[in-house]
């Protein structure tokens, strides 16, 4: 079993000194960084956001962080993909707010990465940021929240959509391959599905039969589930060759460190439904949960998934037409459609870690 540490967002006095920052400064004592980091080259691994979105990890708990690796002796720097360093000024993503450099991951017009094989369906090898795979160490700090193709958004994506090239990335998504069936004869053309696609991907044509525009979909399930007919179905394989493709991704980054060498920090507040890639912020659809902090991944993403609970939805936070369905399985998968363990699942059979863990509360 793993330990995960756990920063709660929840203060129990009113003081600065039992706030989250405070406590995840006391967090990261917890961990041996002078061990770990010092004389080498720390890459932080974040997503810095997109356009207007504004609930990205607050540039204070960057901060934080890379005192705390100057501290133990490391040379950290911040580093994110092609496109989100450009207005990360705008979101607050300096050298003078976060202390350290801000690279791109892969340099310029993506040319600086390392070829590695991965060999599953079509996704024969994956281009690794060169940043990530010439560092020293690695400290995943990931946004904890929602996300339309994962379920959750977490360490897992950081590193298998956020460590690779642009051309990675895009066959990485390839995976899903996902097929439509539509029964034309069970269909009493309610029009609920088009309805009630986020997407606007669903149209019937002149004969009325429905079209799927596969460009647009988000695979969010909701026609499925909203048709009264049961008249349409998805084959599921193909969400989970995405997560295992992920998974598989992932453990070729981490393959690039010495073991011991990487740090994982989720930072599960300002929980938005959707990935922080979409250039705006909707509300957050739970409470601020806390941090939460380890050495194995699948430790640290299970636990993050875990907090985030149905019970704490909060009414009235998830934009039309997306809703919370009466259908079995996590809150995410009540609003995506994907069961956001897959992934973790997918994860321990690579080998990454433990699903099973234990709770240490830092106060
Ligand atoms: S899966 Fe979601 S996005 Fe795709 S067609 Fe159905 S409702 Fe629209
Ligand atoms: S929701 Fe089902 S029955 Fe209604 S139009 Fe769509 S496929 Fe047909």
């Amino acid at each position: 079993m793993s330990r995960v540490f756990f920063a709660s967002a929840k203060m129990k006095a009113l003081r600065a000194d039992a706030s989250l920052p405070a406590k995840f400064r006391r967090l990261l004592s917890q961990f041996p960084l002078k061990g770990m980091f010092e004389g080498k080259t720390v890459a932080i691994k974040m997503h810095l956001g997109a356009h207007l979105g504004y609930t990205t990890i607050p540039p204070l708990f960057v901060r934080i962080l890379v005192e705390e690796v100057k501290n133990a002796g490391g040379h950290p720097f911040i580093t994110d993909g092609r496109g989100s360093l450009a207005g990360a000024k705008a979101r607050g993503y300096t050298e003078e707010t976060v202390g350290c450099h801000i690279v791109e991951a892969a340099a310029h017009n993506e040319r600086y990465y390392i070829t590695v094989p991965i060999n599953y369906l079509s996704l024969e090898s994956v281009q690794i940021c060169g940043e990530i795979a010439n560092a020293d160490a690695m400290i995943v700090l990931s946004h904890g929240k929602g996300h339309g193709h994962c379920g959750f958004g977490g360490a897992i994506k950081n590193i298998a959509m956020g460590c690779v090239t642009c051309k990675s990335r895009g066959e990485i998504h390839a995976l899903i391959d996902t097929e439509f069936e539509w029964n034309a004869e069970a269909c009493t053309h309610c029009y609920l599905c088009r309805d009630n696609c986020p997407a606007e991907a669903i149209s019937f044509d002149k004969d009325n039969r429905l079209q799927i525009n596969l460009h647009h979909c988000r695979y969010c399930m909701h026609c499925v589930t909203s048709c009264p007919q049961n008249a349409i179905k998805i084959n599921e394989e193909g969400m989970r060759q995405f997560q295992k493709g992920m998974a598989l991704v992932t453990k070729a980054c981490l393959d690039t460190f010495e073991p011991n060498r990487v740090l994982f920090i989720n930072h599960v507040c300002s929980v938005t439904p959707f990935c922080d890639c979409w250039g705006f912020s909707s509300l957050p659809i739970v409470p601020d949960v806390g941090i939460f902090a380890g050495d194995d991944i699948v430790a640290v993403e299970q636990a993050s998934i875990d907090s985030i609970k149905t019970e704490n939805y909060i009414p009235g936070s998830l934009p039309h037409p997306y809703e919370v369905r009466d259908v079995p399985g996590h809150l995410f998968q009540k609003i995506h459609g994907k069961d956001p363990y897959l992934q973790c699942e997918e994860a321990a059979k690579a080998g990454l870690g433990s699903r099973e863990y234990e709770i240490v509360e830092v106060e």
